[in-house]
């Protein structure tokens, strides 16, 4: 029996109790298999072991996806870039099953580039080879540097030329197999209000918190709680994102997980400097998801879930648990821009000035240099040394900046960073070099890193850096 039809399938979709949900689909018919990645860390959550798991059960499963049915393209609409769209749901991928892993929790397993469904508006219903491999490595990059994020579980190239606007096409094609908590969306809620069944928006709500928040269930106050703690979650995972120096691209409130987990990697970027408007879609035209926007616009979605929720919650806890998203995801940025700087520190509101006052400069010395915003961490994190705590000349000593007035910022940078090394005890220094290491990986995949791995994969069908890239994201 293959190990991965023989997991512990949960039909939690299914239990919901009638098809208002999703589609029966069937998986298109494609020339070859070919298994180019497996994600063996997912299969031990999953309580498998690797060794037990061969290549050949691999493209059964996520390849030829046999053994399994109903395979469900789920229905959702949402907001694409401000304006509603009652025209979408999958449409390009369907959910494979449910899976109880070893942590207790539920997770979807759904796919990516697996052929046409009702939902694909003349789409093809696939997966280019390389936005198979560019999810492949964001979700391991996000998940490395601690975002609450999906993971890809496999890659596999099915043989087919594609064509498409934004590569050099034919183009290789692919189905990938993304792992998550849930693929319910906003836009999931959305399409409930707007087809007027609000008699099921209750239900979902209750199937949601007795799945995803199991913590809520049987509180009278559930529903408010709930929204709450979803507002804090996203505040949460976009501070994540800041942090992490990602620019995700298309937050559209179909790709926005109930659960406050971050997914669905298409044209998204690590950002190469720290520039407000960089926009990672080609399309974004003005700028709705540019990097310093991510944090209103995904505050902007979860007021636009107010409107299914409001059926069912009333608009005083709507607007209480919206209240709590700024400083949730100020003290959250805060806490994490910290420890790249190698300080551990819970960052409350009021907390330390000197703190801040570091945090504010190294902001601006990020932006005004444009220095690599990677590279100026990784940097801190290899050269790091107790020593710069006693001799201030010390700190980055090898940096240099012909430019006056950026040569001015980064010395006020240094004093301060010298005066925040100095409100620690000595004792401290070992922690903040640890800090630094674990903050601050030395491989970041920004966009040229990925294509000079997608260049061999390309030209020469060499999967070595691929794998050689993820072994370094993984450290
Ligand atoms: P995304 O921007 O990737 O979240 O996709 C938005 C919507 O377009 C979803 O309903 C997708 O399933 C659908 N979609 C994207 N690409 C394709 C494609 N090649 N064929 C069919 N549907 C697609
Ligand atoms: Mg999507």
């Amino acid at each position: 029996m293959n190990p991965i039809l023989a997991l512990n399938y949960e039909p939690s979709i299914e239990y919901l109790g009638n098809d208002d949900y999703y589609d029966v689909v069937a998986v298109a018919d494609f020339p070859s298999h070919e298994l180019r990645w497996r994600n063996d860390d997912v299969l031990v959550q999953f309580g498998l072991d690797p060794k037990s798991v061969s290549d050949a059960d691999f493209i059964e499963a996520f390849g030829k996806f046999q053994g399994r049915e109903p395979l469900m393209a789920l229905r959702y609409h949402g907001y694409q870039f401000g304006h509603y769209n009652p025209q979408l749901g999958d449409g390009r991928g369907f959910l494979f099953g449910q899976v109880r892993a070893l942590d207790g929790k539920l997770y979807d397993l759904g796919t990516k580039g697996t052929g046409p469904t009702p939902y694909s508006r003349g789409g093809d219903g696939r997966l280019t080879l390389k936005g198979g491999v560019r999810e492949v490595l964001a979700a391991e990059m996000l998940h490395r540097m601690g975002v609450k994020t999906s993971r890809c579980l496999s890659l596999v190239e099915t043989g087919e030329g594609l064509y498409r606007g934004d590569e050099p096409s034919p183009t290789r094609s692919s189905v990938m197999i993304r792992v998550q908590e849930s693929h319910i969306r906003f836009g999931t809620f959305e399409r409930l209000d707007f087809l007027g069944r609000r008699d099921l928006i209750g239900r979902l709500l209750d199937h949601v918190i007795e799945v995803y928040y199991p913590h809520l269930a049987g509180d009278a106050d559930r529903y408010a709680m709930f929204y709450a703690e979803l507002v804090q979650r996203v505040a949460t995972l976009v501070a994540q994102w800041m942090a992490a120096g990602f620019c995700h691209a298309v937050l559209n409130t179909d790709n926005m997980a109930i659960t406050g987990e971050s997914f669905d990697y298409g044209p998204f970027a690590f950002i190469p400097t720290l520039d407000p408007s960089f926009t990672a879609a080609y399309f974004d035209n003005g700028g709705r998801y540019a990097y310093s926007n991510q944090a209103t616009m995904c505050k902007w979605n979860l007021q636009m879930l107010q409107s299914p929720l409001k059926h069912v919650i009333s608009s005083g806890d709507l607007e209480a648990g919206l209240e709590g998203y700024d400083e949730q995801y100020g003290r959250v940025y805060r806490t994490l821009m910290l420890a790249k700087l190698g300080f551990d520190l819970d960052f409350e509101a009021g907390d330390d000035v000197l703190a801040r006052e570091l945090l504010k400069k190294t902001i601006e010395f990020l932006h005004n240099s444009q220095v690599g915003y990677h590279e100026f961490f990784a940097q801190l994190a290899i050269e790091f040394r107790p020593e710069w705590r006693s001799d201030l000349s010390l700190i980055l000593d090898n940096v240099e900046i012909v430019d006056v007035e950026i040569r001015v910022l980064f010395e006020q940078w240094r004093d301060l960073y010298f005066k925040m090394l100095n409100a620690l005890p000595e004792s401290d220094m070992e922690s903040v070099g640890k800090c630094l290491n674990k903050c601050n990986p030395q491989t970041v995949i920004v966009r040229p890193v990925i294509e000079s791995v997608w260049e061999r994969i390309d030209q020469e069908n060499d999967w070595g850096p691929f794998n050689e890239l993820l072994q370094m994201i993984r450290g």
